[in-house]
């Protein structure tokens, strides 16, 4: 069994990667390494926020560790909230605000074309190693569901006529933004030799 540190402090991520992980990778969180730090994420795009956060608990717990960065990107925004995904309507880093925000501005737009797109950064050994995943979608017209989180209920993942809240975990994680990235991050893992 082999330990590897999740660098977030978010449950419902979590919970999507340890379902992903294999049998022989037990998922730690950062507080059971003694982090409760409010991670930095102070980089201009998803791929250097990953990276920062991997890269802070790595360097200062001194741990094979990994972490995710993900962005709402809308064409008609023109890529927008991006980066900015987790404070797009404030400080307050509020769900319900963001996804407001993002309604209202869409209002009347007919090209509602978006995607997720996930990085996770994964520090190993002192090396630093990036895996994407991007799923392709529409923004609603309105919320619906209530499962998930974040912009959830106002994506609806192409080929389906429901958003990711209306998902329970297994199926949004067969098609995720997460899911493919850490399917990457799973295979890279399995060819160490630390783990075979
Ligand atoms: P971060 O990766 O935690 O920085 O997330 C950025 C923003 O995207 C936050 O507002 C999250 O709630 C949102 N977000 C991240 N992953 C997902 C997802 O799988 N579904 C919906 N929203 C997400």
């Amino acid at each position: 069994m082999y330990e590897l540190v999740f660098a977030s402090n978010n449950k419902n991520k979590l919970n999507e990667i340890a379902l992903l992980l294999s049998p022989g990778i037990t998922l730690k969180r950062i507080s059971e390494i003694g982090c409760t730090d409010d991670l930095p994420e102070t980089q201009p795009d998803i791929e250097g926020n990953a990276l920062q956060k991997a890269r802070y608990v790595s360097e200062k717990f001194n741990v094979n560790c990994f972490a995710d960065d993900t962005g709402l990107e809308i064409d008609a925004l023109a890529g927008r909230p991006g980066v900015y995904s987790a404070r797009y309507a404030g400080e307050q880093k509020n769900a319900d605000d963001n996804m407001n925000k993002v309604l209202l501005e869409m209002k009347g737009i007919s090209n509602r074309k978006a995607r997720f797109k996930t990085v996770i950064a994964l520090v190993w050994n002192g090396q630093d190693f990036l895996f994407e995943g991007i799923v392709e979608g529409t923004i609603a017209e309105n919320k619906n569901g209530s499962m998930g989180f974040g912009y959830d209920p106002i994506f609806i993942p192409n080929g389906y006529s429901k958003t990711f809240a209306q998902m329970d975990l297994d199926e949004k994680n067969k098609i995720s933004h997460r899911a493919k990235a850490v399917i990457k991050l799973v295979s890279y893992l399995k060819g160490l030799p630390i783990l075979l």
